[in-house]
This record gives C-alpha cells, structure tokens and sequence, in this order.
C-alpha cells in the first residue's frame, strides 16, 4: 500500500502560494497538512492585475465569493483587451471574452462575416460581438446563463490588486488551517540516497519537513532550480521584451472594462484600471531601448498623476526545463514566465495546482505522474507563447524590435495554423490551447490578416439570408447595449470597495 502524502510545504507566499494553498486546501481537505513559508523581508514581484475569464472558476473552486473578492481586491470586471498601435500605428482593435455571435447551420460567425464582406459588405467583425460593443460603450453586466439570452455568448475576467489578492486569500486560507511562519528559508536539505527534498532550514534555526514541496519563490525558484537545477529555457528570440516599467497613477475618469495595450517603438504599454487606482507599465525589449527611454515613455503616455516612482522589473521569457522535479513542483514565476500582453500567468499558477490534484501522488512519487504533469505543463506554456507570438508576428510596423518580429521564424505549429487561417478561415485548436476560436480571429482579425476566402459551405446559405441574420445580431447587440449600467454604475451598487466611493470622479 502507497503510503499518503501528509504534510506540503508552499515555500513564498505571493499570488502563487496562496493561490497553491487555497487550491490545495480545497483539493485536499484535512487530509494533508499544509504549511505556507513566506519572508516578509523578501518583496513580491508586485505586479500582476489582469486575469482571463478562469479566475472565476477558480475563486468558485476554493469557495471564495466574487462580491467580497471584489471589495476586497479593489477589483473591476474586464471583457477581454484593446490593443491600440498594433499591427500597425493608429490601429485599434478588442479582443474580446466572447464570440461573434452562434454558428449558423455549422457556420462560425467569421466565416459568415468574409462572405458577406466578398459581397462588397464593410461591416467590421467587431459589430458583431456584445463583450466588443459593451467594452467600447463603457458598459458592464454579467452574462445571463440561460443559453436562449441575447446576453449569453460572453464572459468576464478581472483586474485587481495581486497583493490584496494575496492578503486575502491568506485570510481565507488560514480561516481554513492552512499554517503560515514568516521566515527566510536558509537551506534546501536533500536525501542523499535520491535527491529528494527533506526539509527547509529558516533563518531563526529551525527546519521544517515535509513529504511534498511547493516552490512558489518567485523568479528565483529557490528549490526548483537553487536546489534541484531544472534549468531554464529562454524563449526571447520569439517574445523579445524582457523588461518593464511598472508604475501605479491615481484613478481616471475613464473606468474602463477592459485592459489597454499600447504598442509603442520597442514594447508597448499597459493600463488597467482598479476601483481606487489604475495600474500602468512599459514592457519593452532591451534589445531595441534603453531603460532611461523606456522609463519616459511610460511616464510620456499615462493618463493621471503617478502615485510613486516606476519600479523596473527584468524577466527572461521562458520556462523551467522540468516543472515537477522528485518530491518538487514550481508554480508561479519559479515556473516560468510569458509576458503579460494576455494576461496569462495568473493562470498558469491555476493550472499548475488543479493539475497537480488531478495527478496527485504518495510519497514514492510516480515517474509516470511527474512525467504527464511535465508534459501538460509544457504543452500549456508552448500554446500560450504562440499565441502571443501571433501578436507580434503579423505587424507592419517600421521600428526595429517590429521589423525583427515580422521576420523572425516562427515555431512549426504557429506557422502552419496561420497559414491554414490565412487560406480560408480555419482556426486549429490543439488539446492545451488556452484560447479559444473567436480569440485567435479576434488577433488575426485585427492584426489585419484576413483569409483569402471563406468556408465553400457558406454559399449553399441565400445571401439575403445571411444579411438578414448579421443585421438582426448586429440590432440585437445596439438594443442590448444601450440598456445596461456604465462599468462604475455597476461596480457602485454591486460591489464598492471602501475606496472607491470615496474616489469616484
Ligand atoms: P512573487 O510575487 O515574486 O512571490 C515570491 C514569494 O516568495 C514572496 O512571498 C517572497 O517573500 C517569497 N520568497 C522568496 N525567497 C524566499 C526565501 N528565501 N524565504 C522565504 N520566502 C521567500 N500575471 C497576470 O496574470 N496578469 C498580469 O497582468 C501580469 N502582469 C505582470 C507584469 C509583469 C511586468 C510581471 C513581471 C509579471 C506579471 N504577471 C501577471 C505575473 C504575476 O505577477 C505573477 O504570476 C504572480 O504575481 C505570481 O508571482 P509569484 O507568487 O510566483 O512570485
């Protein structure tokens, strides 16, 4: 009989290890004692505000609920990015946390849209998605479940503050017998026999044990690689920027639903609004600037007054060569990092526990496990960075950092699914990718990449038909539009935070 694991150490406790210990409290139950390690002489990256719609699913997982989530987190809703300068100067695009509207008779909605457009029909694709037109009117309201509502085919993410996020969740985490210690772990102690880890030494002398370990330390993953040196592969030569400057300005009026990325000469810039501030930051490639440029660019494009200096944060786009190393996973920065133009690490951190409770082991610790976990975990990783690839791939732009993207090669399944969209509209979804159809159009879309035709099934449809189809949605989406509350209307009687009634502009 495969002897129980009993006890996990979470080692960090920024968004990743409380998140782990959230998760794996939930997973696990009384099962299994959890003790969390974090030092409070040792920052948080302190960046990290934007999610993708699964945060929802996860905070329902650990039994959190969204409306004191909110208050909070001084959160806002968001229903998908603008990307402004993209592609190529002046453009400006959504991609939105919804579809373009139902199949019709097997037909996605882009394929309807290119054949009314090979009719000499102008509409733009985005007229025909309700998360586009909320967003772009300012307008927020939850999705209706019931499938048959106009107010059905969307979801929601949203933007917070990851440090109150953390805060929070150690309150709930610990309300729940999570263990915490404030200490510096000093040492990692392995087993001479297999490496694996036996226990933590802190700075006050004490070592803490444990049968399974959690490095959730940041960048510097200091058991993944301090200890059991997974290595690191770098992935710049795709996603070039490896650096940015991140700097929090007082709110604005414009409380938008939804997270602005400017593209500008070597990176581009974010803005995503919180209920009593808005957070801002210039990624940008070294490569192609220099940090005292960068900086001004930033504070050259903000909206509002800064409310401290820019901090600069250095990254290497990448990941771990081995997720799950003997008794040892890594989630969070340990694991890895893709630049956060879609928001995607927050997830990461998500998909890493939930898949560590579903491939959960005991102490002997199957290879098989530690074997599929790792090759999900890279799966994930690899479908992510060429999505966001694809951003940068398809631009017209003139400076260098975009010149160098346009051309550089790209990976083999990135190129053969533009090419396939390039001909006819096909969108290819692999088992890992996180995105689904409407995403990928959404970028191709707006990048200016339009297939050189359409689905052949669409013409057994009369063109009168599929008129009166996309202007009864396109109708349909106004109508909708004009009735619902601005963003801060809704936040204002759903879900203040103590902040934010005292700051509404
Ligand atoms: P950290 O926040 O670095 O936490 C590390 C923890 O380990 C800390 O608690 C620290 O005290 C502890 N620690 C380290 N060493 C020791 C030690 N020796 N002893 C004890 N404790 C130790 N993600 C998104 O989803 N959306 C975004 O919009 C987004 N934007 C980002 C922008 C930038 C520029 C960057 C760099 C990241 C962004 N991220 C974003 C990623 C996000 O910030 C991280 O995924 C998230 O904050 C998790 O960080 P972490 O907990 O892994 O690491």
């Amino acid at each position: 009989m495969a002897e129980p694991i009993r006890k996990i150490i979470i080692a960090g406790g920024g968004t990743a290890g409380w998140m782990s210990a959230a998760a794996l409290k939930a997973g696990l139950g009384q099962t299994v004692d959890i003790l969390l390690i974090e030092s409070e002489d040792i920052a948080t990256v302190g960046v990290g505000e934007a999610t993708i719609p699964t945060m929802r699913v996860f905070n329902e997982h650990i039994g959190v609920n969204e409306a004191e989530f909110i208050r909070a987190t001084e959160a806002t809703f968001k229903l998908g990015v603008e990307f402004r300068n993209w592609g190529h100067t002046g453009n400006r695009y959504f991609h939105p946390f919804g579809d373009y509207g139902a199949t019709h008779e097997g037909l996605a909605a882009h394929q309807i849209w290119r054949r009314l457009k090979a009719e000499g029909d102008d509409t733009p694709l985005e007229a025909y998605s309700l998360a586009t037109q909320m967003a772009y009117a300012g307008k927020f309201f939850p999705p209706n479940p019931d499938p048959r509502s106009p107010m059905h085919d969307y979801s929601y993410a949203f933007h917070f503050d990851a440090s109150l996020y953390a805060k929070f969740l150690r309150g709930h985490c610990e309300a729940r017998g999570v263990k915490r210690r404030n200490a510096k772990i000093t040492g990692v102690n392995q087993r001479s026999a297999d490496g694996h880890i036996e226990s933590l030494a802190l700075d006050d002398g004490s070592v803490e044990m444990a049968d399974f370990f959690v490095d959730c330390t940041g960048f510097r993953g200091l058991l993944i690689e301090g200890a059991l040196k997974a290595g690191y592969t770098d992935w710049s030569d795709y996603l070039p920027v490896d650096r940015a400057w991140a700097v929090p300005t007082a709110k604005s009026a414009d409380l938008s639903p939804y997270t602005r990325s400017t593209a500008h000469t070597a990176g581009w810039q974010w803005r995503v609004p919180l209920q009593h501030r808005t957070g801002n930051g210039h990624v940008y490639s070294s490569r192609f600037m220099d940090d005292e440029t960068a900086r001004t660019v930033l504070l050259d494009h903000l909206d509002a007054q800064p409310l401290k200096d820019p901090m600069l944060i250095r990254f290497t786009t990448g990941h771990r060569n081995t997720f799950w190393d003997k008794n040892c996973i890594c989630v969070g920065l340990s694991s890895g990092f893709l630049e956060p133009l879609e928001s995607t690490s927050i997830n990461f951190i998500q998909l890493g526990i939930i898949r560590l409770l579903e491939l959960f082991p005991s102490r002997e610790i199957d290879p098989f496990l530690r074997q599929e976990y790792n090759t999900r975990t890279l799966d994930a990783y690899e479908k992510v960075r060429d999505f966001i690839i694809l951003h940068y791939c398809t631009n017209t732009r003139d400076e260098a950092l975009w010149r160098y993207c346009a051309d550089m090669p790209l990976p083999d399944d990135l190129a053969y699914k533009m090419e396939l969209y390039r001909r006819r509209g096909e969108v290819i979804l692999r088992k890992y990718d996180h995105f689904a159809e409407p995403s990928w159009v959404s970028i191709y879309n707006g990048q200016g990449v339009i297939p050189d035709t359409y689905d052949p099934l669409a013409n057994r449809i009369p063109l009168e038909t599929l008129r009166t189809l996309m202007q009864t949605r396109r109708d349909g989406i106004q109508r909708v539009v004009a009735q619902l509350p601005s963003h801060a209307q809704f936040i204002a009687q759903h879900c203040p935070s103590d902040n934010f009634m005292k700051t509404v502009v």
